[in-house]
Order: structure tokens, then C-alpha cells, then sequence
């Protein structure tokens, strides 16, 4: 099959150009978190990769920038090998693909779980950078950023200077250990203070929130990382003993009393008609939530068919992400249009 479809040579000139510049901008995003290019024009690119990899299959290596997660372990930071490995998240560009793929994952979980009606957990994407959180008897006993997915960073010592993260979990009943993962950012508001404050100083200000809050999290020392205002939502779980749950939702509201911080933006609905409202509900209000925001992440809330569903190895097969289109906004603080 793959000789019939052998690529033509401007194919071949054209992947290798991609796979290059990918992870030009992937070590300058991940590793400096300083992004050469917007978001979307990243998007593009990757986008332009695995159309080009679905038309030419051979062109495909396991190393291509499609088969991984992104990001590399700084030799900055000592290595952590996560217990469970972290993943990326498949992404949609538009409603109609959105559509087409919960339809397909209804499909798949209803043949897995006959008797369960799919439930969607819908959640706002956080644009900030990914940590995992250990806790043993309800202590923290580590913090590692996602690095390639398999190894994270470790950046305990800052991630105590955090006061989102509870170094000790209320209640009890926690599990003698658990990974719970989540997202680091800066809020819009503190973000915005936070600049005009640099710039009082004559400093330059920093480029955006999601950035500052990659970088706040991987100083080498925790007294930077103290002096700028993170915070945290956890949106996922990895490896756990004795955590008895049926769905996210549930782990959610369970870590909620134990002082774990939990966003306020999910809901959970039963239908792709909801789905949809809860994609234009906060579409309209995006600018009103106390963070960034690159898109809509929608989750299939049971625990079992998600580990029936799997993983690829770079996403989840349970999971999917809307990104919005991009769009132009007037920046206050710097008075230019930028583009996000
Ligand atoms: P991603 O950021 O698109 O999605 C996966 C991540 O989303 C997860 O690891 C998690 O940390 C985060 N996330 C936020 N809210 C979440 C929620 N509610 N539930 C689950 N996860 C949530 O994937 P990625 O592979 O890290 O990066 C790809 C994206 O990063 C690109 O789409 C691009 O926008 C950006 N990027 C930009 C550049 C650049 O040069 N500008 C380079 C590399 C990556």
C-alpha cells in the first residue's frame, strides 16, 4: 500500500522542514519558555504534520514530534519518573470535528460499557503548564513538571512556595499514595499587577501568563518562584492505591474536601447538545475567568471506560480538546494588538 503512495520528493523536503521546525519551537516553548511563534501557528504546523504523516504513512518514524509528548528534562532539575505516565491531548479545531469525534468515542465507550450512559465531563483548558503532585499519607512528598510525559522535572522545593498546594491534605480517608496532576498558572489579574509592577521598577514585562507561569515554576531558586503569584487547579489523576472511585467528577468533589484545588468551571453533562451550550456559555465569557483559557477540554467521566478507552502514545483516547479559533485582543498593559 505504502509503494502506491510513495511520497514525492517535495513531501519528503517538506516533513523533514516540519519535523525541524517543531522542535525548534518545542525546545524554545518547553525548555526556555520563551515561544518562538504564537500557539497558532504552532497548530498549524503540527496540524500540517500529521496530514501530511496521514497521506504518507511511511514518512512516520516513532520519533516523529507526533508520537510524543513535547518537552525535554532540563539538566537544571533532577529527573522524577512519573509512577503513571502524563499525556498530551488530542486537539479539535472546529465544531464539526468536535462533533464527529465524541460520536466516535460514544460509539466506542457504549460497545465497552453497555450500561452506561456516557456522561461528558466538560472542562476549561488552562493555559498554564502541567505538574504532578505526590502524596503519601496525605503528605506532598513530590512535584514534578510533565517533561517528556515518561520523566519530569522535579521542582518540589518551589512547588511548596505555592499556596494552592497543600503540603498536608484536610479530612482523611486519603490513599497511602496518590499522583494527582493539574495546572500551574498565573491569574489574569495577578498577572497584569504583577507586570505593572516590573514596569514601575523598569523591568521589562513579562510576555504572557502562560509563559511567566513556566518559567515562575522552573527557576533553580524557590525564592523566585515565591515571589511570583501561581497558582494551581488539578484536572487529573495518575497512579493511586486504595483510591476506590467510579468517576473523575467523584475524585474531583473527594479532593475538593481534602483541600486539593479544584476549578470552579467543570460540569458535567449527558449530552453532545450540552456539550456544545457549554463550549459557546464560555466561548462568550472568556475574558471573565480568573485565567487563561486555549480551549475546552471534554472527558469521558467514567473511571473504567477510560481505562478501557486507553491511550495512543501521545493522548488519551477518552479525552479531546476544542481550541478555539484565535483571536485578535487588545492588550492593556503594552496598548498593541497581539495576536493569541
Ligand atoms: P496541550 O497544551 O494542547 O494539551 C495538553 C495539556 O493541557 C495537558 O498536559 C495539561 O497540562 C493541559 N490542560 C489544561 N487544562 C486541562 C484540563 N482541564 N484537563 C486536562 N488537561 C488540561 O498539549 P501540549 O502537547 O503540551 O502542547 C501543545 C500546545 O502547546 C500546542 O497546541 C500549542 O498551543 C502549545 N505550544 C506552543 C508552542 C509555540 O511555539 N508557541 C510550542 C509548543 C507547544
Amino acid at each position: 500500500v505504502e509503494t502506491t503512495n510513495a511520497p514525492p520528493a517535495q513531501a519528503r523536503e517538506r516533513y523533514e522542514v516540519l519535523v525541524e521546525q517543531i522542535r525548534a519551537q518545542r525546545e524554545a516553548y518547553y525548555q526556555q519558555d520563551a515561544p518562538l511563534v504564537s500557539d497558532a501557528e504552532y497548530d498549524a504546523l503540527f496540524l500540517e504534520l500529521e496530514q501530511l504523516e496521514a497521506a504518507y504513512p511511511i514518512l512516520a518514524g516513532q520519533d516523529s514530534p507526533t508520537q510524543e509528548v513535547g518537552g525535554e528534562v532540563s539538566s537544571a532539575f533532577s529527573p522524577v519518573t512519573h509512577a503513571s505516565r502524563m499525556y498530551s491531548l488530542e486537539d479539535v479545531f472546529s465544531l464539526e470535528e468536535l462533533e464527529a469525534w465524541l460520536t466516535r468515542a460514544e460509539t466506542n465507550a457504549t460497545r465497552l460499557q453497555p450500561n452506561t450512559p456516557v456522561r461528558w465531563l466538560c472542562e476549561v483548558k488552562i493555559d498554564g503548564l502541567a505538574l504532578n503532585l505526590t502524596y503519601r499519607d496525605g503528605k506532598l512528598v513530590r512535584a514534578a513538571t510533565r517533561g517528556d510525559g515518561t520523566t519530569g522535572e522535579d521542582v518540589t522545593h518551589n512547588a511548596l512556595t505555592i499556596a494552592d498546594i497543600p503540603q498536608q491534605l484536610e479530612g482523611s480517608g486519603w490513599p497511602a499514595e496518590f499522583e494527582v496532576r493539574g495546572e500551574v498558572f498565573i491569574a489574569t489579574q495577578d498577572f497584569n499587577a504583577y507586570n505593572e509592577q516590573l514596569i514601575e521598577q523598569g523591568k521589562a514585562p513579562l510576555a504572557n501568563p502562560r509563559n511567566a507561569a513556566a518559567g515562575s515554576l522552573r527557576q533553580k531558586d524557590p525564592a523566585q518562584t515565591a515571589k511570583r503569584p501561581l497558582r494551581m487547579f488539578v484536572h487529573g489523576l495518575g497512579r493511586s492505591h486504595d483510591f476506590d472511585l467510579t468517576e473523575q467528577s467523584q475524585a474531583y468533589e473527594i479532593m475538593r474536601a481534602w483541600g486539593l484545588p479544584v476549578s470552579p468551571y467543570g460540569k458535567v453533562v449527558g449530552s453532545l447538545g450540552e456539550v456544545m451550550d457549554f463550549i459557546k456559555e464560555n466561548g462568550e465569557k472568556r475574558h471573565e475567568l480568573i485565567h487563561d483559557i486555549d480551549g475546552i477540554v471534554i472527558k469521558v467521566d467514567d473511571l473504567a471506560t477510560q481505562e478501557q478507552l486507553g491511550y495512543t502514545s501521545r493522548v488519551p483516547r477518552w479525552a479531546v480538546a476544542y481550541k478555539y479559533p484565535p483571536e485578535e485582543v487588545h492588550t492593556k498593559l503594552l496598548d498593541i494588538q497581539v495576536q493569541v
